[in-house]
């Protein structure tokens, strides 16, 4: 068997078209463009790379979009004020808060002071509670963006065993309360460090979600034949053959893995650009409800 692999930069494409095209009808019915502030601290090459990439794809989409950028020794207090000003700002849809932060900074601190009505990064506790509790609020982009490729691939939800590799509440907790949630009706194992039989736990699912930060960890003898399985792991590996010296792995083998799953997302190019392509969603979604929509 070979798995059919999930094209998540395609899928993702569709999405960003779709956003454009309603963004478009958006505007032409005379509302102003939606807009997105972006806060970035410090200058950590990753995160100054990944904003630039989230703004370019605003822009294709039709959003407006600016970064607030800071320095790393920015105090607490002037950013909390920022993101405070940004939430009462009517020309502000979206504020995403770029992590992570320099260690003097507290996150939870700052996501908390993000308006919730304008959290399109869907970090913050009140949305949090608004995902456990089924009600309306904005969606963690990634585990929004895992969903999306499992229901636009046609990998049943309902009643399957799905079980998630890590607890973060980036990814493992908030796509285990989306994947429970009706529509989806998954059964949900959640696994971590602490979890015993995790490899029989992994190999028992219909659905494996690997979002632990070790590269190859999901091995062949972990997935069941025929399971789905979404690989959200970013790690970068040694390989002197490359330019940079290193190369990007997920947290699945997926050379191993590809042989044993029904259907497998590739690393990059599967749960990665999702992430933008459900900020863009989120940020229309955002616009549209400001105007009571
Ligand atoms: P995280 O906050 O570091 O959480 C990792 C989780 O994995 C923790 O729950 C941890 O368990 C668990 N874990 C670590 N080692 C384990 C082991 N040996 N056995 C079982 N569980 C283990 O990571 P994260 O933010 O969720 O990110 C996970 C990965 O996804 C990273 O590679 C990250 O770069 C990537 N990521 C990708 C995207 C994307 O857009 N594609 C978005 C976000 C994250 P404990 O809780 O017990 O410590």
């Amino acid at each position: 068997m070979s798995a059919q692999l999930i094209d998540g930069r395609g899928i993702a494409g569709q999405i960003r078209t779709e956003v454009r095209a309603e963004v478009d009808r958006w505007t032409a019915q005379g509302h102003r463009p939606p807009y997105l502030a972006v806060v970035l601290v410090g200058d950590n090459p990753a995160s100054a790379s990944y904003v630039r990439g989230k703004i370019r794809a605003s822009q294709e989409a039709g959003i407006m979009g600016d970064t607030l950028a800071f320095g790393a020794d920015v105090p607490e207090s002037e950013l909390l004020e920022t993101v405070s000003r940004l939430g009462r700002d009517k020309s502000v849809d979206g504020i995403l808060v770029q992590l992570p932060l320099p260690a003097h900074i507290r996150p939870d601190r700052i996501i908390g002071a993000v308006n919730p009505d304008k959290d399109v990064d869907g970090l913050n506790t009140i949305n949090a509670g608004r995902l456990v509790t089924g009600r309306a609020g904005f969606l963690p982009c990634t585990p929004a963006g895992i969903v999306e490729l499992l229901t636009r691939s046609d990998i049943p939800t309902c009643g399957q065993h799905t079980v998630i590799l890590g607890r973060s509440n980036l990814v493992g907790k908030p796509l285990a309360n989306l994947m429970l949630r009706k529509g989806l009706d998954a059964t949900v194992t959640i696994c971590h460090s602490r979890t015993r039989n995790l490899k029989a736990l992994a190999r028992s699912a219909d659905i494996v979600v690997a979002a632990i930060g070790r590269a190859c960890f999901v091995t062949e003898d972990m997935v069941k034949p025929g399971a789905a399985v979404i690989d959200v792991g970013i790690n970068r590996v040694e390989d002197p053959s490359r330019t940079r010296g290193y190369r990007l792995a997920g947290d699945v083998d997926f050379e191993a893995v590809r042989h044993k799953a029904a259907h497998l997302t590739p690393v990059p190019g599967g749960v990665g650009p999702m992430t933008i392509a459900m900020l863009l969603k989120n940020t229309l979604l955002a616009a549209q409800r400001h105007t009571g929509l």
